[in-house]
């Protein structure tokens, strides 16, 4: 066999995160490859016109603020906002069972927006347009069906038969990430026994450039704000997680009686929903990898973590990974390291891992006290959101964390 075909940085997934982390890598000098599933040509279709409810995609991000500076900082934001994006710059959050309430406003942080909600395709869209004019060697439309490693390389073999080399391999291939489990890398991981409900609807009143997020027992529903070419407020992605019996009623229903059960669930804070689209169920499973890192590979992204939805935190936390990886790639090289330096791996893996489990703790925590129906529980979450939203500089710095800045 002859030698394969080696880089110094091979990256396996090119969504959000993966072609992110490509481009990135490219820009620091790296010889970069980087290996997607799905034709370029289909990621790179232009958007079809919102101005229905089946013109936008059903998958939305809740861009952080520190996000959209990593997209920034990678030359591809102005594409992003140059298409379909909606700034909110308040944030409601209730409790459906009882009185608590808090709002988080963009003004009092002396922010433009607390966050920004964009289409997941049209992110990918932004990133493979800066791809096609970088460095970054593209192998698309063919998946990675292998693994290998020898004493100084490691690679990944294609459904053709190609065999690629790296001195790094970093697995951006998404929750059920293939090379994970090939690498041997486990998980900690468990079952909500709950599922996502995704749809676009029309609400009868503007969304006031708001993210409502109200939570009952059987999961919390989210409304959030999108906006068509035209500048029509009146169109909202829904993320409704409930318990899997719940959401496969709520799945089985036709669109009117759905509606009405979205207006009643959500107290008609938006008047009446006009229009759906088709709906999507996704099922809800937390997972963590016990470590992010092996000699000469990573993971970055929903490979090593995915979270409950309830914050709109998957996204923002894959691209923390990258401005990590990044940031001790860059400094390796200024030293003169491999990328696949033990030490450089570990710096990441300790950067990240806190982190991203923190906010997995503080999703489960969220999750489990809005889902007790005890007198004592319900007390203590409805007085302490009051308490919470009179208190500005912890709500501000809750806020703050959140969207990424530094409070
Ligand atoms: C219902 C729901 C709502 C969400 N809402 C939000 C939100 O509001 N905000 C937020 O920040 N996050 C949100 N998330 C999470 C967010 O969507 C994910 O965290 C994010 O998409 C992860 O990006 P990724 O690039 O790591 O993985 P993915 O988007 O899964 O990308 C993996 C890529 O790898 C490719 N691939 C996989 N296997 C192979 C292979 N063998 N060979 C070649 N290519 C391969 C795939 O084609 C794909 O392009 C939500 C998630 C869910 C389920």
């Amino acid at each position: 066999m002859s030698d394969p075909k080696s880089f110094d940085i091979l990256v396996v997934g090119g969504g959000m995160v993966g072609s992110a982390l490509a481009l990135g890598l490219s820009r620091q000098g790296w010889h970069v490859g980087l290996v997607e599933g799905s034709e370029r040509k289909a990621l790179l279709e232009a958007p079809a016109t919102a101005d229905s409810v089946e013109g936008f995609e059903p998958r939305v991000s809740a861009i952080s603020v520190a996000s959209q500076r990593l997209l920034e900082e990678l030359g591809v934001w102005s594409a992003i906002a140059a298409g379909r994006h909606c700034p909110y710059q308040s944030m409601t959050v209730w409790d459906g069972d009882g009185t608590g309430r808090i709002q988080f406003e963009a003004a009092e942080l002396q922010a433009r927006a607390l966050g920004t909600i964009v289409e997941n395709r049209h992110i990918v869209r932004g990133l493979f347009s800066a791809l096609a004019d970088s460095q970054v060697e593209l192998i698309d439309g063919v998946k990675v069906t292998g693994w290998w490693q020898n004493q100084n390389q490691r690679g990944i073999e294609l459904e053709n038969g190609t065999m690629l080399g790296a001195d790094l391999v970093v697995a951006a291939d998404g929750a059920n990430s293939r090379l994970r489990q090939w690498v041997g890398l486990p998980t900690r991981e468990w079952d909500y026994d709950q599922q996502a409900i995704v749809c676009t609807v029309k609400t009868s009143q503007s969304h006031r450039f708001t993210a409502w997020q109200r939570f009952s027992p059987t999961g919390p529903l989210a409304f959030l704000p999108l906006l068509t070419e035209g500048g029509d407020e009146h169109f909202c992605s829904i993320v409704w997680s409930q318990d899997t019996e719940e959401a496969r009623r709520l799945m089985a229903l036709d669109d009117g009686s759905f509606a009405g059960e979205l207006e009643r669930a959500i107290e008609r804070e938006l008047g009446t929903v006009e229009s759906i689209s088709r709906r999507f169920a996704f099922p809800l499973r937390q997972r963590h990898a016990k470590d992010y890192i092996a000699t000469g590979f990573a993971l970055v992204g929903d490979a090593a973590h995915t979270i409950h939805p309830l914050a709109g935190q998957g996204a923002n936390l894959g691209y923390g990974d990258v401005r990590a990886l990044l940031d001790e790639l860059a400094q390796a090289r200024k030293s003169g390291l491999n990328a696949s330096d033990d030490l450089v791996l570990a710096r990441y893996q300790r950067r990240r891992k806190g982190e991203n489990l923190t906010m997995m703790a503080a999703m489960e925590g969220f999750k489990q006290l809005f889902a007790r129906d005890e007198l004592p529980l319900r007390w203590l979450r409805n007085t302490g959101m009051r308490w919470l939203n009179q208190l500005g500089p912890i709500k501000n710095r809750i806020a703050a964390e959140a969207m990424g800045l530094d409070a």
